[in-house]
């Protein structure tokens, strides 16, 4: 049996999850209601998933709550719970052929990439916050002799978690493993989307040992599930990922009900500076992993090539020959590196984008259909002779579309650069070290990355500047803070 068709007999005997998961069991949404989930390389229905409610809402904060309350995860020893989230780490690494395919014919994402990206950093970032969190102290303030002002962290309550569908494994992992770690409970609401994976990730969750109600995952639509967890007055926190405009109304939700903290990652138009003496054929590799991976629905997706005039011509010709190494496919097909688009809401949106890049009098290289048959296949576009003022150089397409803008010196190049309502990601592409520094520092990005598309790993912070993020960060220590409060315990150490 060759590994496609071993992915293709996983899929026809999969057993999809059924319902939401609440307090450790599968459950129907209290009204019954269902919502179709469509796998987008065939455009055939692969299950139905819970159209959840106020209703279904209510019982998952009731269950977190309590379990929150009693201190059975709160509570417990660092060193426990750094066990049982160890342990959930090798269950999703043992369960990882299952869980490739399920987010495969889910989003679309080609099984190379769940199984060489996905899957393995989705228990990467949970172990790494499981190994973390054991190994950080709280403080003890300089109060003199006579005070003891003890400046501690406790873990919030219920955290509401709302994801996007670009991510489904990964990005739960990095909102959940904090969350956990740090002796939260969670309600995730995956996207209706891609929920699958997810509710799968739950099981395992609990079959490694997590008690019940600790972690629920509820399906269902933003209006129906996210905004009821938002406006909620017994949730303590939101951690969002997805569009600006979404994330703008967690903030109203927040002001509306109860303060509740809320952290934002949001959408992306990231500049690529390239300067005279980079090495372009290290630019065009990097340039197209960037902006057709995952069929450039990556909101790091460096999607604007802010390039010297001199050098442009050379560097387009060698991103259309790495454009060719690019096979689109079938997804559960090992050798595919591009699959369809999420939906054909979102294919419609994108080839809306790239007619309106035309008519605003961009040049448009590439993108003659790719893949005949059923499934939402786009190939890569690119688009010369870009003006920054443009729309397809200043709001996010999230496709495989990208932007070529020239400058004439290296204060116009940053100019460019900066002129966006974005702020998440930014490439430098340069040989001088100085300058790569020098620029780093001048670009208003949460990450900047040297010769290389947007790097980082658990350990490093990630977040974005401008309308890219609010309130906080994912990954590294640093994602903690969002899932814990600050306490400063003050003794009266006086005679
Ligand atoms: P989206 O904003 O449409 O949806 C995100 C989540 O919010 C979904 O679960 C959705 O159901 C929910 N939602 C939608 N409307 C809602 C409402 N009115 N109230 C409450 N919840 C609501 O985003 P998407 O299309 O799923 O994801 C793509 C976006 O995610 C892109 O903009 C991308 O840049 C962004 N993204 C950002 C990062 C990051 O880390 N900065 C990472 C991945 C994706």
């Amino acid at each position: 049996m060759n590994n496609k068709s071993l992915y293709q007999s996983i899929l026809n005997n999969m057993n999809f999850p059924q319902g939401n998961f609440i307090n450790g069991e599968f459950a129907d949404a209290h009204s019954g209601k269902k919502l179709e989930t469509i796998n987008p390389a065939t455009e055939e229905k692969l299950c139905d998933i819970a159209s959840s409610g106020e209703a279904d809402v209510e019982t998952a904060i009731a269950n977190a709550r309590a379990v929150f309350d009693s201190g059975i995860w709160s509570r417990c020893h660092p060193s426990e719970r750094k066990e049982i989230l160890v342990r959930f780490a090798a269950l999703i690494r043992e369960h990882q052929d299952e869980l490739a395919v399920l987010e495969s014919v889910d989003s679309g994402k080609p099984i190379s990439d769940c199984l060489e990206v996905d899957v393995p950093e989705t228990a990467d970032c949970i172990a790494w916050h499981a190994e973390a969190q054991d190994k950080l102290y709280d403080q003890i303030s300089p109060s003199g002799n006579d005070a003891l002002g003890l400046i501690v962290r406790e873990p919030i309550g219920v955290v509401g978690a709302v994801l996007p569908w670009n991510f489904p494994l990964l990005m739960a992992a990095w909102k959940i493993g904090p969350a956990l770690a740090t002796g939260n409970s969670v309600i995730v609401k995956p996207s209706e989307l891609t929920s699958l994976s997810m509710l799968r990730l739950a099981e395992l969750a609990v079959k490694a040992g997590l008690p019940k109600g600790v972690l629920n995952v509820v399906t269902g639509t933003g209006p129906n599930v996210g905004q009821i967890l938002g406006l909620h007055p017994d949730v303590d926190a939101i951690t969002f990922t997805g569009s600006t405009a979404t994330g703008r109304r967690f903030l109203e939700y927040s002001a509306q009900s109860n303060m509740k903290r809320v952290v934002l990652e949001t959408g992306g138009k990231s500049p690529c500076v390239v300067l005279e003496d980079a090495d372009l054929d290290r630019v065009a590799k990097h340039v197209v992993l960037s902006f057709v991976s995952n069929m450039g629905q990556v909101c790091t997706a460096n999607t604007r090539l802010i390039v010297p005039a001199s050098c442009k011509d050379a560097l387009l010709t060698k991103i259309s020959d790495e454009i060719k190494a690019w096979t689109i496919g079938d997804p559960l097909d090992p050798e595919t590196r591009l699959g369809p688009l999420v939906s054909k809401e979102h294919y419609s949106k994108v080839v809306g984008m790239i007619d309106k890049g035309v008519r605003e009098g961009a040049t448009k290289l590439g993108g003659e259909q790719a893949f005949e048959g059923p499934g939402y296949y786009l190939a890569p576009v690119v688009f010369d002779d870009v003006d920054n003022a443009m729309a397809i150089a200043r709001e996010e397409i999230f496709g495989p579309v990208l932007s070529v803008i020239t400058y004439e010196n290296t204060e116009q190049a940053v100019e460019i650069a900066n002129d966006s309502d974005f702020g998440l990601a930014a490439s430098i592409f340069t040989k001088d070290l100085t300058s790569a520094h020098r620029l780093a520092r001048r670009l208003r990005a949460g990450t900047v990355s040297v010769n290389s598309y947007s790097e980082g790993d658990a350990s490093t912070p990630f977040g974005g500047y401008k309308l890219s993020g609010f309130g906080g960060k994912d990954n590294g220590v640093q994602a903690h803070d969002q899932y814990t409060e600050q306490k400063t315990i003050w003794v009266d150490l006086s005679e």
